[in-house]
């Protein structure tokens, strides 16, 4: 790299924004290359959609709660930010599926509804015999034809049948993405199952040969730790740690990038306050339907148009302990599409976080709003309140009002990756490095939308970033 110091302008600071900005500067500071970075961002706070409320006792999460330990990225940033210490895992309690009324435990051995054990799965009253039957042709039923892309809705239907689908995957995915699963893309967010299809024909036994036996030893033995981690100020706190550790005059907030037009020497941006931004490289991190408007003269951006985005919300409701008469064993339940239910999934955050919850009180947290299924966000936060305590009513006792009450909308914010998403996301890309040299696409609505994920993608744009200027 030249000795000229090279501008690279991040558009976004929600966690995969920030994460690029982090490693980029230290990667510049530790190779003493001559990058200035500056991250752009529309509101006037960093973190995207982590927001944490911390109010009297509680650490309530507006957005994520948590991610998958297992993915390690996400402990690792952490970890160079200086809050490694910080993280705890989730309590790990029994989980339920609401099927027509009934609370019924997750069968034991299941993943993502895929039965590993066949016990659980015979005694289970979550299907009825025809529907166990039907499920049990998978241990017959040939693989399909290779395929670039399908449905998870055909793949697992046809597999395991409906009943297994829509009693227990379909709600245990949508807890997920929020979406349909007759229209999601097995290849994009679990193509793992179709390797393991192809590799050992029937899924159920693919997937007890492929999944490790869970560990026996003496001290893991009680353990109730979980598979998430979250810092136990709320993730918030993770935020503001790698705000911290960027220089002074990185960020500037309350900045809404209106367009990008190519230059002869790079890149000009144009911000709503009038100011353009000159940048050699760009990492563009905001939600994919903003990138048609920003890049309004290159029209393959209009690809991203047709991914559609769900709105859902979440409504956190905090009583004394002896408001819930009927109190139940676990950390939460998902809602099948076939209940009489508003509410998709409810998590009883006093038992599944106790970090996040005073002692003598009970915190639940209950999601609505799915894909074909989203109307409920538009309603007043009061009328959303009294149709979500009317459904954890038929489920718990509840003999008080809450005493604490946080409605958190989140509009078109879930990124559906529909069949094709990875051949569309392809067919962008290629078109960007041919004709937006030094552009890089990154975030929750292209590769992943876990934390985990999202970081990932940070780190892949600063290896692409350091690339370029090579
Ligand atoms: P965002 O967080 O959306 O950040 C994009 C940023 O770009 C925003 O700050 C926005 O203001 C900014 N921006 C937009 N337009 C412009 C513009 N024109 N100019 C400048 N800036 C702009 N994941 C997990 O791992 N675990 C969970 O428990 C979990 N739960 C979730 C619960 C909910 C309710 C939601 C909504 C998501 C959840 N996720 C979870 C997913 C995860 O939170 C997101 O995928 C991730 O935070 C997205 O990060 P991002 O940086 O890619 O995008």
């Amino acid at each position: 790299m030249s000795e000229k110091k090279r501008r690279v302008v991040i558009l976004g600071g929600g966690i995969t924004g920030l994460t690029t900005a982090f490693y980029l500067q230290k990667e510049a500071r530790e190779k003493n290359l001559p990058l200035e970075i500056i991250l752009v961002e529309a509101s006037h706070r960093l973190g995207g959609k982590i927001q944490t409320v911390v109010k009297d006792g509680y650490v309530i999460e507006r957005g994520p709660d948590s991610f998958l330990a297992r993915k390690k990225s996400a402990s690792r940033l952490a970890e160079e930010v200086g809050i490694g210490d910080t993280l705890v895992s989730n309590t790990a309690g029994k989980s339920y599926v609401l099927v027509k009324e009934r609370l019924h435990p997750m069968p034991g051995g299941s993943i993502m509804g895929i039965p590993t054990q066949i016990g659980p799965f015979i005694t289970t009253g979550l299907f009825s015999l025809t529907g166990k039957m039907r499920a049990a042709a998978d241990f017959v039923m040939p693989k399909s034809d290779p395929a670039q892309d399908q449905s998870l809705g055909y793949f697992f239907r046809r597999r395991l049948g409906d009943e297994v689908v829509e009693n227990l995957i379909e709600p245990l995915l949508s807890g997920i993405y929020a979406g349909d699963i007759d229209q999601m893309s097995l290849m994009s967010t679990f193509p793992q199952f179709y390797e393991v299809e192809q590799k050992y024909r029937s899924l159920v036994l693919g997937m007890k040969k492929a999944t490790p036996a869970p560990k026996k030893s003496p001290q893991s033995k009680g353990s109730k730790k979980g598979m998430f981690l979250t810092p136990k100020a709320g993730l918030q706190s993770f935020v503001d740690a790698i705000e911290e550790r960027l220089e002074p005059g990185t960020v500037l907030k309350g900045q809404r990038v209106e367009k990008v037009k190519k230059t002869q020497t790079g890149y000009e941006i144009s911000l709503n306050s009038g100011e353009l931004l000159l940048a050699e490289s760009i990492v563009a991190t905001v939600p994919h339907q903003i990138l048609p408007t920003i890049f309004a003269d290159y029209p393959f951006f209009n690809e991203f148009k047709k991914v559609p985005s769900t709105s859902v919300a979440n409504v956190a409701l905090a009583f004394p302990k002896e408001a819930i008469a009927n109190d139940i064993d676990g950390t939460g339940f998902v809602v099948s599409r076939n209940s009489d239910y508003t509410i998709t999934a409810c998590t009883w955050g006093h038992k599944k976080w106790p970090h996040s919850c005073p002692d003598d009180k009970v915190l639940l947290r209950c999601f609505v709003g799915r894909a074909g299924d989203e109307t409920i966000v538009e309603l007043s936060d009061d009328e959303i309140v009294k149709i979500v305590l009317e459904d954890m009513n038929k489920t718990m006792d509840i003999t008080m009002e809450p005493e604490l009450v946080v409605v958190s909308r989140w509009k078109n914010a879930m990124p559906q990756y529909t069949v094709g998403h990875k051949e569309r996301l392809a067919k962008v890309t290629e078109q960007v490095k041919q004709q937006l040299p030094g552009v890089f696409i990154a975030g929750a609505s292209f590769e992943g939308l876990g934390l985990p994920d999202c970081i990932d993608q940070g780190e892949a744009a600063v290896e692409k970033v350091l690339q370029f200027f090579n």
